[in-house]
């Protein structure tokens, strides 16, 4: 599978037999050094069905976990259809907000 380093926002590719389904794990990135986990339990999934419900609030909540355990990824958030219904929701355009200056600060700071 791929994940994104949220300090350099580089596409890793990790072998899925590396990856433990059911723990939260730490990757170095190979490009930045950055560590970041990646917990495979589900956060984000869990706030996308949220979302899918009509459930902002707890969309939210899960949300906010899955982009502190590393998975601060603002364009895939801010494409990802699935999010669709959240769009509206002023909170969420909070939260993307707040996700926007993160992902462009960590861009930044490794663009030097
Ligand atoms: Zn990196």
């Amino acid at each position: 599978m791929y994940l994104v380093c949220p300090a350099c926002s580089k596409r890793l590719q990790i072998p899925d037999d590396k990856l433990p389904t059911d723990q939260a794990v730490r990757l170095t990135c190979p490009a930045c050094q950055e560590r970041f986990a990646y917990d495979p339990r589900v956060h984000r999934s869990v706030g996308v069905t949220h979302a899918q419900l009509g459930d902002g609030t707890q969309a939210l909540k899960w949300l906010a976990r899955a982009e502190q355990t590393g998975l601060p990824c603002y364009p895939w958030y801010e494409r990802d259809p699935l999010l669709q219904p959240m769009r509206k929701d002023n909170e969420f355009q909070r939260f993307m907000a707040e996700l926007k200056k993160s992902w462009e600060s960590a861009k930044a700071r490794h663009a030097e």
